[in-house]
């Protein structure tokens, strides 16, 4: 159930087809992403709005005959998705080079649906002198690729756009910080969805309502019962699973998502010109396994569950998801050797047991009884 201070976002949510549609007679110019590693404030600075393309809660039919089976169902239901023709409004294509899948997908993509501009921008995995060189001169490529297609960049249009972003994932960490010291009366499906209207209006208009959301929270809150928990993993897109964790016991006071902080941290890169801020933006970024190694990231999540006061993990991944179901083994046996306690949920593209789900989440959260 979707409270009152989030229904405007779900509105955007639920209507996603009317909101990309709007923005097209309006005349902006769409492009469609899948991955948050994609430079969208250079697309915005060219003069498009960036649209993350998501997937969708129904069943998918059309996409298995162009799409292997050991793909992410994120993935295949975006290609649902784009078959059906939601995402017909959409110019282009633009992807960051992330995960194998989302890469190959992006292909079927441009075959199938079309896409003009389409580019896939390399991304390095270190970060030295040199892969910022690397890095910057795949940017100005892309800004040239934009270019042709009609866009308009500049480092001070550059400079605009790192701010307006800026600015949302300034607030956006506002609203982690609250729900770190759990005194945010937001549920999981509430925060997702907040999150989820973002990648699919225009970056003007979520600073504005994210700004009237944050105006409209009470002076304080209940901190609410349930396990304070920690969800890792790979992109979510259906809120049912955050609403059957806190259903069961478990409350989310942080994540480790694409669709969530991983998307916000940090607000800002520096550097001496708007480029460099973007580059350095990029390598800072709170690490994604398809981007890093478990090793690197383990630190970074046992100190996320310290200054959340988390008490337990719960992992949440999309099947056939390699970076993080790679990173998984590592994980959790170093979670066991410190004592804190974890369960791995899987999503498959036939829907959530929620029966079944609940009972194991019930267990696990009885167990910790906390
Ligand atoms: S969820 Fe995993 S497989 Fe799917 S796009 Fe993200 S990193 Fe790639």
């Amino acid at each position: 159930m979707i409270s009152d201070l989030a229904r405007p976002f779900d509105e955007i949510v639920r209507n996603m087809d009317q909101e990309l549609q709007t923005l097209a007679s309006e005349g902006k110019r769409l492009i469609g992403y899948f991955c948050t590693y994609t430079p969208v404030e250079l697309i915005h600075a060219s003069g498009f709005i960036p649209v993350r393309i998501l997937g969708d809660a129904g069943t998918v039919e059309k996409a298995y005959t162009l799409t292997p089976d050991f793909i992410c169902p994120y993935l295949r239901k975006a290609v649902e998705k784009g078959l059906n023709g939601s995402y017909k409004c959409l110019d282009g294509l633009v992807q960051g080079y992330t995960c194998d899948a989302a890469c190959g997908v992006a292909n079927i993509w441009e075959a199938n649906m079309g896409a003009d501009p389409f580019h896939i921008l390399p991304l390095p995995y270190v970060d030295q002198d040199e892969s910022r060189s690397f890095l910057r001169s795949g940017l100005e490529d892309l800004a040239e690729i934009l270019k042709r297609a009609g866009g308009d960049f500049s480092q001070e249009r550059l400079a605009d756009s790192l701010d307006i972003y800026g600015r949302i994932r300034t607030l956006m960490s506002e609203l982690y910080e609250i729900r770190y010291e759990h005194r945010l009366p937001l549920s999981a499906e509430d925060f997702l969805t907040i999150v989820q209207a973002g990648f699919i209006t225009a970056p003007e208009r979520y600073l504005s309502m994210l700004h009237d959301l944050i105006d409209a929270l009470p002076e304080t809150c209940d901190p609410g019962e349930g396990v304070p928990i920690l969800v890792s993993g790979s992109l979510i897109e259906e809120t049912k699973v955050l609403r059957i964790i806190e259903e069961s016991g478990g409350r989310v006071v942080a994540d480790d998502l694409c669709t969530g902080m991983r998307n916000f941290v940090p607000a800002y890169g520096h550097g001496s010109d708007p480029m460099d801020q973007l580059i350095d933006r990029f390598m800072n970024r709170f690490p994604c396994p398809s981007r890093s190694s478990a090793e690197y990231r383990l630190p970074r999540l046992l100190d996320l569950m310290k200054h959340s006061k988390a008490c337990a993990m719960v992992f949440v991944f999309q099947k056939y998801c390699t970076p993080h179901l790679s990173d998984y083994p590592f994980l959790n046996d170093a979670l066991k050797d410190k004592g804190i306690p974890s369960i791995m949920v899987e999503l498959d593209e036939t829907g959530i047991m929620e029966g079944q789900l609940k009972t194991r989440l019930e267990s696990f959260f009885e167990m910790i009884g906390w």
